[in-house]
């Protein structure tokens, strides 16, 4: 049975471009910090990916530190949150302005934030619209740091932050701001400079590189400034940002695979926007109740509400049928409550348990959302038949 993988905002499968850099450099074994040609020739490679990786955010010759590799998102968007806010860089700034759908990347560590002392400001992100007005009233003399996701991993609204970037910096221009945009990157328009985010996180697993590689875009002024600290200690790797041998398979294969993602992005969004509204008159036509975002959307993600049918029991069915899709965040699909971004989008504890989601890649068919909707379809019908019995 060939699986339809329609999983992507979890991970994606290795590109081919991905893969053609893995094995280019499976046997570039010195480590880049040595000084001996083995380790300038894995400097080499390091080098290129994050001239990549970088050009990817519309950065084409990075500074020292502006571009800086992680182990993935979660580290990324620990580094910039914890980071700047132990910085301490202001020390009469202590409120933090972020949204109340974050991934728990964010949301846990503004958890331990605010246990540290820490005032952090939720703004309410209700039917995938980010409140403007809330945003700008929490922006006062103690902001230190906004930092808000890009794109929805749960329902795809991508929230419209470059006015909320430029008001802070505006009305201060010490405050920092730092966009998650682990699923926006490659999936929606910007650089660095048109989302003006000091800090930005992205992760190459969900760009079609292996898992266990992400980046931290830094602001070459906040450097300077001192004010981002870093977060992993030891051997001065990454400009002394993020300490520890790098991953440099996993990095090889991010570069090669956000360069590759750049070249196609124009195709790759139009097919994936095309895919998406296919699959969502799809829904449609059959009933399905649709979770939209009032507001713009990346093109790759889908959730809709299923028929009285608790969205574990129909992902096993499709699962059973070789079709992969998500009850919630793959990290959150362990935690057995209610999803907190569906419930911020103002969806009902019963209606957030029944939602499904799936997510698109640039290489997914027609033919395989045809195949979904027919086995979605069939298992809803057997599925609630099943319960009235
Ligand atoms: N931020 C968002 C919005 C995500 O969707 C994810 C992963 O699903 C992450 C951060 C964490 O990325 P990683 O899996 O690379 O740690």
């Amino acid at each position: 049975m060939n699986t339809i993988y329609l999983d992507n905002s979890a991970t994606t499968p290795l590109s081919d471009a991905a893969r053609r850099a893995l094995q280019e450099v499976a046997d570039i074994y010195g480590n880049p910090s040595s000084l001996h040609r083995e380790g300038l020739a894995a400097e080499a490679v390091l080098t290129r990916a994050r001239k990549q990786v970088a050009s990817a955010l519309g950065v084409s010759n990075p500074a020292p530190g502006q571009l800086i590799f992680t182990a993935c998102g979660t580290e990324a968007n620990n580094t910039a949150i914890l980071g700047t806010a132990y910085a301490k860089a202001r020390r009469d700034a202590n409120r933090i302005v972020t949204t109340d759908s974050e991934h728990p990347s964010v949301e846990q560590v503004m958890k331990r934030l605010e246990q540290d002392g820490f005032e952090v400001i939720r703004i309410p992100t209700r039917g995938g619209v980010l409140d403007r007005e809330a945003a700008m009233a929490a922006l006062n003399e103690k902001t230190l740091l906004v930092s808000m996701m890009l794109v929805n991993n749960e329902t795809g609204a991508r929230y419209e932050l470059e006015p909320i970037f430029a008001e802070a910096k505006r009305r201060n221009p010490t405050v920092i701001t730092h966009c998650d945009a682990v699923q926006g990157f490659l999936k929606c328009r910007f650089t660095a400079r048109s989302l003006g985010a000091d800090l930005i996180s992205i992760s190459g697993h969900k760009i079609h590189a292996p898992k266990g590689v992400g980046a931290l875009y830094v602001d070459p002024a906040l450097i300077r400034s001192k004010r981002i600290v870093p977060y992993l200690i030891g051997g001065g790797q990454e400009s002394g940002l993020r300490s520890g041998t790098e991953n440099m398979l996993g990095i090889a294969a991010f570069g090669a695979a956000a360069e590759d993602g750049a070249a196609q992005l124009e195709r790759h969004l139009s097919h994936m926007s095309a895919l998406r509204d296919y699959t969502i008159a799809c829904l449609r036509e059959k009933g399905f109740v649709l979770n939209l975002p009032q507001g713009p959307c990346a093109p790759h993600i889908v959730n809709f509400q299923l028929p009285a049918i608790k969205s574990e029991t129909m992902l096993h069915f499709l699962s059973a049928q070789g079709i992969c899709v998500s009850s919630g965040s793959a990290c959150s699909s362990h935690a057995k409550q209610t999803s907190p971004s569906l419930s911020a989008f103002g969806l009902t504890a019963a209606q957030a348990d029944t939602s499904l989601r799936i997510s698109l890649s640039p290489y997914n068919t027609a033919e395989e959302i045809d195949t979904f909707i027919e086995t979605l379809s069939r298992g809803a019908g057997t599925l609630v038949r099943m319960r009235r019995h």
